[in-house]
């Protein structure tokens, strides 16, 4: 079956970018020690956006240098002056929502209605909730008969923090408000082919921090990772992508001692009960299968469907799926855009063949998508795999793609074995209007997030992390201040 697709392709980007980024170290755009840099690009068209800098161990020393250098002024700033940079960030992304919603989704291949309804907000919603948390992160006291007990919350010092390619920016943001709010110096290292917003974000709040507060360092994990990681004079990492890379920085981690967060893949389960509003149950797996083209780790990229209805849902759900425009993501109606990379959009095609030879039947898409005007864009067609059984390969791996499997259930308990049996758990729903079923089925799923009668539906401040291989740590949520932050103990006899 084929899709509708855009022809029109709008405004260029072109004049957004600077031609090239440098490293941002104690307030300064400087080159790479290596000299080396990367081209970023238009997934969407290929065209040559910017080129950032190739950083390795020597970049790394020096920004870590600077954060250190920063550190003990930045954690004694007066807590008016963190909450009013965290809140000048926010108005200033405001200000800029357009251009960075543009900027996402050149470099990115987003849509840009994606961008601008929910990467923007969602980032500067990070700025402006851990802008009240500088008040709100205090100790305690505790009395006892014959003398007091004081815990103080303190900064940790050189946070090192490792951010993907999927939405960049929020990832930047959800990273960098809670650590700076808590008092910690930062650096930063975005991905290699997707961070042209990140390098953005700093250009445009560069004069509200004092130098050496926020440093970043671009270029491929290999050559920055492990210095940062392993860095002596780095407290902690946080870190969110592949589970792969989360054991090696781990490694790095258990050098020095220092504390990790992980936010890591999914393989989440969307459970359609009997009693389902089918109609609601369909519109919400087709936006989870192409919602940032799939590329999401809390994508419910595995449906199981109780038997007495999986035909009809699943005839729901090819024609949500169908509707789905895809092409060039500046169009304002489209709602499909590209791979971020070659490297994801050919990843993504291996498991089409994966699951043929699996056993599983492709219900629709399953191959490139060719959009009219973009010849050189990374699209694929949305594609719902059915017949799958939760053993094979296309259930238990990330895909990290707009490809969403369906299972067919029945019996609860059978269901909820195999649900569970996945190396992941970030996150999942329950589709039933049994409200004892939606709340056994909720209490059973092994799995930092769950929700009941929707799917991507956080509102801000709500804890998200993983449980087994999707990592621990508790981001977009002031839970996360802790795991910034030291307690200490100070017991004063009387
Ligand atoms: P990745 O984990 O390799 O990349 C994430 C970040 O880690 C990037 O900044 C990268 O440069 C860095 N990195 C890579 N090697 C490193 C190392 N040795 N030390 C330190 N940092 C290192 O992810 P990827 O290869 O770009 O994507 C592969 C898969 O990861 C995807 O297909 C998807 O399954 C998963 N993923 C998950 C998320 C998520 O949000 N949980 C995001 C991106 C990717």
């Amino acid at each position: 079956k084929d899709h509708s697709v855009s022809t029109i392709v709008t405004d260029a980007p072109s004049g957004l970018f600077q031609d090239e980024y440098g490293l941002f170290i104690d307030g300064a755009w400087v080159g790479s020690a290596s000299g080396r840099t990367i081209p970023l690009t238009n997934p969407a068209t290929g065209a040559h956006l910017a080129k950032i800098q190739a950083g390795n161990a020597a970049d790394v020393s020096a920004a870590v240098a600077a954060a250190k250098a920063a550190f003990p002024r930045w954690a004694r700033s007066r807590l008016e002056e963190r909450q009013e940079i965290l809140l000048e960030i926010a108005r200033r992304l405001k200000a800029r929502t357009a251009d960075f919603a543009r900027m996402e989704s050149a470099n990115n291949g987003k849509t840009i209605v994606e961008a601008t309804i929910h990467d923007l907000p969602e980032a500067i919603g990070q700025f402006e909730y851990f802008s009240g948390s500088v008040y709100a992160l205090h100790g305690e006291t505790r009395d006892y008969p014959d003398l007091i007990g004081l815990t103080h919350r303190e900064p940790l010092g050189v946070v090192a923090q490792i951010i993907p390619w999927n939405v960049p920016l929020l990832m930047a943001s959800m990273k960098l408000a809670p650590a700076l709010a808590a008092g910690n110096t930062v650096v930063l290292k975005p991905a290699e082919t997707v961070c042209l917003t990140v390098l953005e974000l700093i250009r445009e709040i560069a004069d509200l921090l004092p130098p050496g507060v926020v440093n970043v360092v671009t270029g491929y994990g290999q050559d920055v990772g492990e210095a940062l990681v392993a860095h002596p004079d780095v407290r902690k990492v946080a870190f969110t992508g592949s589970t792969a890379t989360a054991r090696k920085i781990i490694e790095y981690a258990a050098r020095n001692i220092i504390p990790q967060t992980m936010e890591l893949g999914g393989k989440s389960a969307s459970i359609v009960c009997a009693s389902a509003d089918l109609d609601e149950a369909a519109r919400m797996a087709a936006l989870s299968t192409v919602f940032n083209k799939g590329e999401v780790c809390m994508a419910g990229s595995r449906v199981f469907v109780e038997r007495s209805v999986h035909d009809a849902f699943l005839e729901r759900f090819v024609r949500e799926v169908e509707a789905v425009r895809i092409g060039d993501p500046s169009h304002p109606e489209t709602r499909l855009g590209a791979m971020s990379s070659r490297q994801q959009y050919e990843k993504v095609q291996g498991y089409f063949d994966v699951a043929l030879s699996d056993g599983a039947e492709i219900a629709l898409g399953g191959g490139v998508a060719h959009v009219p005007d973009l010849p050189d864009g990374l699209f694929l067609k949305p594609t719902i795999l059915a017949g799958v059984r939760n053993d094979m390969r296309v259930a238990q791996e990330e895909i990290f793609g707009p490809v969403t499997s369906v299972i067919a259930w029945d019996d609860e308990a059978a269901m909820l074995g195999e649900v569970n049996d996945s190396r992941y758990g970030l996150a999942g729903a329950v589709w039933s209007n049994d409200i004892r079923q939606a709340h056994r089925i909720a209490r059973e799923m092994q799995t930092g997030v769950v929700w009941v009668n929707t799917y991507y539906n956080l509102p801000r401040g709500m804890p998200v992390g993983g449980y087994k291989q999707s990592g621990f740590g508790r981001e977009l949520s002031w839970d996360i201040l802790r795991d910034y932050t030291h307690t200490k103990s100070v017991v004063i006899p009387l």
